[in-house]
């Protein structure tokens, strides 16, 4: 790969995929050093969502390549990239306390080196005493950083966040945008944000892509 690549996490080559309807997103490419934080910047519709998904494996592509730090992981299964997908809602269980779904990813864990990573995950996005708390209890802001600490709890090698913020006030978007940040660089996790919102996205990155 060509030298300023060299030592990136992410590296996404000509990547195209399409629809029936037609082509979501074409000869797309992009990096993301160790530990940066990239925004991908785009209106609805762009593509950003066909984007992450097809980094996470879950979209096909027509063509293009995908390397994490420098191998080739194009035909590496999902589960198998080490990288988590955060989206804007739904992905809380509710029927599950905060603990529980923080610990969700980490079933193959034995439980007291769980319930210590959990804590752990808590204390970095600012909700030490919240384990026992019932999903359906937390405010909307509360909600996305139980998302957060449930995403970065198995140490993924790249976060994929996906308007992770969208459902929430203006105010609040950019508090946890910061906050986001904030997590990120303390926990040394390499991300791709998309998201349509300008403001947002310089609150949280430190480099802007914008879709074409
Ligand atoms: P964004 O996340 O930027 O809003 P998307 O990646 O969701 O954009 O969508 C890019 C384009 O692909 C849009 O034109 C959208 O209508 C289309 N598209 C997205 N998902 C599908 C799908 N599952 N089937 C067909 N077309 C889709
Ligand atoms: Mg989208």
């Amino acid at each position: 790969m060509p030298g300023s690549e060299l030592g990136a996490a992410l590296v996404a080559r000509d990547l195209t995929v399409n629809y029936e309807e037609g082509v979501a997103l074409a000869d797309f490419s992009l990096s993301v050093a160790q530990g940066e934080i990239v925004a991908v910047l785009g209106p609805s519709g762009s593509g950003k969502s066909t984007l992450l998904r097809a980094i996470a494996g879950l979209e096909p592509l027509v063509s293009g390549r995908i390397f994490f730090a420098g191998e080739d992981v194009t035909n590496v299964p999902t589960h198998q990239r080490g990288f988590v997908l955060m989206f804007q809602d739904g992905q809380l269980f509710p029927h599950l306390s905060v603990a529980a779904n923080v610990g969700y990813g980490l079933f193959k864990w034995p439980p007291p080196k769980r319930a210590a990573r959990v804590a752990e995950l808590l204390a970095i996005v600012g909700l030490p005493d919240y384990g026992d708390r019932p999903i359906t209890a937390l405010s909307g802001g509360e909600a996305q950083r139980v998302a957060l600490a449930r995403s970065l709890a198995p140490n993924p090698r790249l976060l994929l966040l996906d308007e992770p913020l969208s459902a929430l006030d203006a105010d609040l978007r950019t508090a946890l945008a910061d906050f986001i940040r904030t997590t990120l660089k303390e926990t040394a996790t390499p991300a791709l944000y998309v998201t349509h919102d300008h403001t947002e996205a310089a609150c949280v990155a430190d480099r802007i892509i914008e879709m074409p």
